[in-house]
């Protein structure tokens, strides 16, 4: 068939994945929890089938869930957000994205996008028939170069995609990178697709910079999110994405006749969990202990740490054990050692190779404990 998507392989995560099986190594490659997830969120979706809620939930999502999610809004960014209007259930943040960009996207449209970018965004764009336009993040700090932005913004600019915490090297975005973003758009009619769905998952007592606290750039953004990413259930595909009415009513459009609604117990208990602040105000601090401790035990390696502040991910640098590029090595590291990463080369379209691997640490203290004993051979 004449592909879409011609240059497209198949996405590094099932590939390390694959190896990993492979190899029986340990996978700190694709990000995923290997530890149970929260005993009361799944005895509530028992609850809820029981309960009979089995058949299609309304297309935006459950309500009460939608209620509770404006609710958390409100209390963490301060922002009001109709769940009417403004909050649509989706599978997973994959998905929002996706439906997203095909909301708003043309063809020939350019967006801009920041590598190392994760997985989707590219052939999303591609598949259409817009057109990324590719900014690196400076490297070692992985931060964003906004004059380098306001240079390849064209009168076919159509939307800049951000992540914060970043996947996959962990950086967030500053108070002071918002502002920039704010005088970037300015006057246009660029589109903002903020990609929040590690919002919780940020340390050492940074503030997450969500777009739900600026309501001017809320009227042009699509904002999404991911539960699986949250309550260490990933498997369950569900999340959500908050926009503007106008656009809200577009984004459905795209929807309803695509998967038209989701999962519905998972939802219901969902609506249940979350009105316990400590649902969501817990997950920073218990990341961050393994964040550390996964930290702690590699420091006795000859890895060398780049900083993470959010996400669950760690990137390291490998100079001091091999001049391999990142793919070569990332393999290697598999198949003789048993530790499956994933090369951060993957997340660049080019390539681009700066010899850093990324560790998702969202594990077991005895796996990441496994896997170190493993690395400090490397
Ligand atoms: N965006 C980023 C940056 C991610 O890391 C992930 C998780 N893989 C997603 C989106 C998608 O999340 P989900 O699994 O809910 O589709
Ligand atoms: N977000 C996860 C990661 O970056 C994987 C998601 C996927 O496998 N599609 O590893």
């Amino acid at each position: 068939i004449a592909s879409k998507l011609p240059d497209t392989g198949t996405t590094i995560f099932s590939v390390m994945s694959a190896l990993a099986a492979q190899h029986q190594a340990v996978n700190l490659g694709q990000g995923f929890p290997d530890y149970p997830m929260n005993e009361t969120l799944m005895a509530r979706v028992n609850e809820a089938m029981h309960a009979g809620f089995n058949q299609y939930a309304p297309m935006q999502g459950h309500l009460p869930l939608r209620e509770v999610l404006a609710e958390k809004v409100a209390f963490l960014y301060g922002t009001a957000i109709n769940p009417d209007t403004q909050i649509t259930i989706t599978p997973g943040g994959t998905y929002g994205i996706y439906t997203a960009l095909t909301t708003v996207l043309h063809p020939g449209d350019e967006v801009i996008v920041f590598q190392p970018a994760y997985d989707s965004y590219i052939p999303n764009i591609k598949v259409n028939g817009a057109v990324p336009v590719l900014i690196d993040l400076q490297f070692p700090d992985y931060k964003i170069d906004w004059n380098e932005v306001r240079r390849k913004i064209t009168p076919r600019t159509r939307m800049i995609m951000i992540n914060t915490p970043h996947n996959p090297t962990g950086a967030v975005l500053s108070a002071a990178d918002i502002e920039e973003l704010r005088a970037t758009v300015a006057g246009t009619g660029i589109f903002i697709l903020s990609d929040e769905v590690y919002e919780h998952l940020i340390y050492d007592n940074i503030p997450h910079q969500s777009i739900l606290r600026y309501p001017d750039l809320l009227e042009r953004s699509f904002v999404t999110f991911s539960f699986g990413k949250l309550y260490h259930c990933t498997g369950w595909k569900l999340g959500y994405c908050i926009s503007a009415p106008a656009l809200m009513q577009e984004f459905r459009k795209v929807h309803q006749y695509n998967c038209f609604s989701c999962h519905t117990p998972s939802q219901v208990a969902l609506a249940g969990f979350l009105k316990e602040k400590d649902s969501y105000l817990q997950l920073s601090g218990f990341m961050q202990a393994k964040r550390d401790y996964f930290a702690n035990l590699m420091s006795h390696t000859r890895f060398t740490p780049m900083p993470s502040h959010g996400s669950y991910f760690q990137c390291y640098q490998y100079h001091r054990i091999s001049e391999e590029g990142d793919a070569d090595f990332a393999v290697r590291l598999t198949k003789e050692f048993g530790v499956a990463t994933v090369p951060v080369s993957a997340f660049y379209q080019s390539g681009k190779d700066n010899r850093v691997v990324r560790f998702c640490f969202a594990k077991k203290e005895a796996t990441l404990e496994t896997a170190v004993e493993r690395l400090l051979k490397v």
